[in-house]
């Protein structure tokens, strides 16, 4: 490469990161349009989730000013997070979870976005103890995931809402784990509104007993509009800024 050419330039001509720096502007001016509209101050934290894209795309990002992302499995999640160590990058962990994953989890995650029982954050709390004495990683942010299902049947996930506060408690006396929140994905075929105004509501209840419990992590590429009307915090886009991914499940 000729001195003529910095690395600046060379990439802003590579094609992919041309299009993922148009794609993420496009979402950042729906973010910033979305958080006038709410009368907000502050526009919630975007976590580019990059699940089934490849950690060259994340490095491209990260040029491009992204500084959080977001994976669903741990194997792919773990991959990459070794891969872009160098890099100042937070890794939010937004996926179903094993317990014995865990320890995996803790060694790269900054958050865990879908803790949907008390076993799986006993199991994180024991990983981050340990991940903590080796490395003096900090405390895990622990968000807990709710199902905002009516429909049992059409199941994407999370803790009952009845749940919650027992689950909560678990987190909160744990040392190493943070309560940071709560997490939902909206139901499929029903407006996004009705649900994330379901999940503030449930988000307030959370914040009475733990006032340190503030995050709403809602929103995707559909939806990031209602989330942000309703309070969202953190919204995890993938397919409008990365593309569309191979469909499993
Ligand atoms: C894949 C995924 C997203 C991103 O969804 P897009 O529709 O691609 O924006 C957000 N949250 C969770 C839990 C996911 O699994």
């Amino acid at each position: 490469m000729s001195e003529d050419f910095p690395a600046a330039e060379g990439a802003a001509g590579d094609p992919r990161t041309a299009e993922l720096r148009d794609r993420l502007a496009a979402v950042r001016r729906r973010i910033s349009a979305a958080t006038r509209a709410a009368g907000r101050g502050e526009e919630p934290q975007l976590i580019v989730v990059s699940k089934f894209h490849p950690a060259a795309d994340v490095a491209r990002l990260v040029a491009l000013g992204v500084t959080d992302v977001g994976e669903n499995r741990d194997q792919e999640a773990a991959a990459k997070a070794a891969e872009l160590a160098g890099l100042a990058l937070r890794w939010h962990f937004i996926g179903q979870l094993q317990s014995n994953k865990a320890k995996s989890v803790a060694k790269y995650a900054f958050s865990v976005q879908s803790i949907d029982r008390p076993q799986l954050a006993e199991a994180l709390a024991k990983a981050v103890a340990r991940q903590q004495d080796e490395s003096g990683r900090p405390d895990l942010h622990c968000y807990i995931q709710v199902s905002l299902e009516d429909d049992a049947g059409a199941h994407r996930g999370g803790a009952a809402p009845a749940d919650i506060e027992r689950l909560a408690e678990s987190i909160a006396i744990a040392s190493g784990l943070r309560l940071a929140g709560v997490m939902a994905v909206a139901p499929l075929g029903a407006p996004p509104e009705e649900a994330f105004e379901k999940l503030a509501a449930i988000s307030r209840d959370l914040r009475g007993v733990h006032p340190e419990a503030v995050g709403i992590s809602a929103g995707m590429s559909q939806d990031l509009e209602a989330a942000v009307q309703f309070g969202a915090t953190h919204l995890r886009i993938g397919s409008d800024i990365l593309g569309s991914r191979p469909r499993v499940g």
